[in-house]
Formats: C-alpha cells, structure tokens, sequence
C-alpha cells in the first residue's frame, strides 16, 4: 500500500512539473447578456483560428484598431464552468502537495469574476471554481487516506474594503460594521504560515459543511455592504483552504495552502465616480491592485525587495507568492462593446503580467510562440 502510495504521489508530483512556470494567466470573456448595450459593431472580439494562437489567443477591436494578445488560455464565451475547473485542476492538486497556491480573478465590474470563482455553488452546472476546488479536494482526501494519507482542512474567507479586513465567518454584525473595533493584524511565522488575529478559522471535514460555511459568508458579504453603503465589487474576497498531511506510514508531511481571490473590479475612476466615500474607495482598490502587480513584476525580476507590505492584499497573501509557490491570474472579460475601453486596460495589465514571467517587453507579448516559455521559479 505504501508503495502504491508512493506511485500516486510521485505521478502528482510529475503533473505538477509540467505546469510551466509559476505565473500563468487565463483570459476569459463571458457571453454576451441582454442587458448589455448590443451595437451594430458588437463582436468587438475575437478569436485567432491559426495553430500559433488557437486557444490561447484574443483579438479586440478599438476605433478600428486591432489589439491581439496571447495568454496560457483564453476561453472563449462558450466554455462551460467545467470547462474552466479542467485546467486547474492541477493547481488544486499541488495544493494537497504541499504547495502554495493562489487563483485570481482580475477584470472590471461586470466582466464574470464572481461568476468564475464562486458561480451559483447550489447548480451542478453553474458553480464555480471554489465550490468545484472543494469537491475535488474531499474527494482526493478520500482515495489519499488509502494511501495512509490523513489530511486536516482549514476553511477561512474574509473581505477587504478600504484597507480594512472584514471576518465573512464570525457571525458579522450589521450593526458594528467594523467588526467590533477588531483589529485583524496579519502576522507571518517562522514556518511561513499566515495568522490573521481575530480571524474565524473552521475545521472541515466535508464538502457539505464548506456548503454552508459558503452560504454563510454570502450572506455576511451583503449585509456588511448594505450596512456599509457599499457599492457591489468593491472590496476583494479571499477565500482559503489550508491543507496539512500526514502519511502516517512514512510520517512524511505537507503543508499546503489554496487562495482564491475575487478581486474588486478594476474600472477606471470616472466610471465609478469620484467624490466622497467612492473616491475613497476607488483609491483603495487602485492602491491594492497597482501594489498586486509591482509585487508579481518583482518577484518575476528577482528583486531583492519585493513591496509585499504597500497593501493588506500582499501583505495577506505574502507567503503564498513568490517561491515555489505558484499563481494563477484569470482576466475576465465583457464582450459589450461599451466595456472596450476597460477590456483593454484589463488585457494589457494581464499581458505585462504573463509577459514578467519571462522578462520580455509588453509590445512583444503577442508574438511569442508556446515553446518559448521558461520558468521563473
Ligand atoms: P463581476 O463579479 O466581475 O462583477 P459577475 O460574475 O457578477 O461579474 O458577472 C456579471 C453577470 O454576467 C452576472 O449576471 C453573471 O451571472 C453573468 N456571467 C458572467 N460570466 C458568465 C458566463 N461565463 N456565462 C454566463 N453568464 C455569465
Ligand atoms: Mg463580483
């Protein structure tokens, strides 16, 4: 049993080697809806059909202009919420191996991100990444601990709106809409683990209990915005999973963790207006996403400093990037042609982030070719 324990693991460990580099980024667009603005011009996107960019290729068309990028991935609006779990199944899989993971959803209000990450987790067809990642991780649990595998499962989900964290799973209440006076102080140990102090924590043994953890946070999630007069996308959502195992035969062990990150929407500040408590908030989320993407372009340039601590996002997430720790960034998409504008800031944003990966200029993203990929890490 040992044995065929060791075979699994060693195959585990062999999937995970082919995953190129530690920075990938997947571009989706969602279909087009009946509330968006349909124009004459409103395939303002498309797709390569050549060898070179076929699923991994994206056109957008401004002023008559043709903007073409080139990511790991690009689902195109047809691909299915099982379509998208498929290819990261992977990085779930290197979670319960003890690596560090983080998925992120960047792209303007509106562009699928919610949808992507969380989807409706009470439909089989339309839930999403976290509700699928767990369901695959209990399942894996189960045919590990054949393998003398005994794993403990971590569930932890908060907020954060203005720089400020909110606990999804203590019970928030709408009346003290700080939480209380909590401070929530991110600390990191020795062992490179996070501790959010005040931070609901929850044991889980089963994917029906996260079911209802999941509801529970949803809930906390629109109560603190209604309380607060928040505008919906406003603050970042983190969910995650901390993973330790113990092989009891061999008493080997692993520490993994899964981050997956609904990020606020990326819009520009004259859409979301720019007074008051917006402008506040606008100033927030352009301080955390700019410092998420000067701390992805240092690691991938191997800075000695890496500015992890210019936002409680980075600094949150500090252990679980860089390293071996691998991340993976969908930039999601509209297709409506009144988003053009946004669709490409959230392309060129994601191109110099797939294009840090291997240090080469912006401009020259979308003519790269798959073979000439190296890793960072
Ligand atoms: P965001 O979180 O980026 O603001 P949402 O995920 O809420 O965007 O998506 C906006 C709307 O588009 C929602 O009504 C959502 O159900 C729908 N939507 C997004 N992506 C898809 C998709 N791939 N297929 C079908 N509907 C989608
Ligand atoms: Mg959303």
């Amino acid at each position: 049993k040992v044995v065929e324990g060791e075979k699994l693991r060693k195959k585990l460990h062999n999937t995970i080697l082919e995953l190129k580099g530690n920075i990938r980024v997947f571009c989706r667009v969602r279909p087009l809806l009946s509330e968006d603005c349909v124009g004459a011009e409103a395939n303002v996107i498309s797709f390569p059909t050549s060898m070179e960019a076929q699923g991994r290729g994206i056109d957008l068309a401004q002023n008559g202009q043709k903007h073409s990028f080139t990511f790991d991935k690009v689902f195109t609006p047809e691909a299915s919420q099982e379509d998208v779990f498929v290819e990261i199944s992977q990085l779930v899989q290197s979670a319960l191996d003890g690596y560090k993971v983080c998925i992120f959803a960047y792209g303007q209000t509106g562009s699928g991100k919610t949808h992507t990450m969380m989807g409706n987790p009470e439909s089989s067809e339309n839930k999403g990444l976290i509700p699928r990642t767990l369901e695959q991780v209990f399942e894996t649990r189960q045919s590990l601990q054949a393998q003398g595998w005994k794993y403990e499962m971590q569930v932890s989900m908060l907020e954060i709106y203005n720089e400020t964290i909110r606990d999804l799973l203590s019970g928030f209440d709408a009346s003290r809409p700080e939480n209380g006076g909590k401070q929530y102080t991110i600390k990191h140990d020795a062992n490179g683990h996070t501790h959010v102090s005040d931070l609901t924590v929850v044991d889980v043994q089963s994917s029906s209990k996260v079911a209802s953890l999941l509801r529970r946070a949803a809930q906390s999630r629109s109560v603190g915005k209604t309380q607060m007069n928040e505008n919906s996308s406003r603050s970042h959502f983190v969910f995650t999973l901390r993973i330790s195992g113990v092989n009891e035969s061999t008493e080997q062990q692993v520490q993994g963790v899964l981050n997956l990150i609904d990020l606020a929407g990326s819009e520009r500040l004259s859409k979301s207006g720019s007074t008051g408590d917006r402008l506040k908030e606008t100033q927030a989320i352009n301080k955390s996403l700019s410092s998420l993407s000067d701390v992805i372009f240092a690691l991938a340039k191997k800075e000695e400093h890496v500015p992890f601590r210019n936002s409680k996002l980075t600094y949150l997430l500090q252990p679980c990037l860089g390293g071996d720790s691998k991340t993976l960034m969908f930039v999601n998409v509209s297709p409506d042609p009144s988003s053009t504008g946004e669709s490409l800031c959230s392309l060129r944003f994601a191109a110099r982030v797939n294009a840090c990966e291997i240090g080469i200029p912006r401009r020259q993203t979308s003519m790269r070719s798959s073979d000439s990929r190296l890793s960072i890490g």
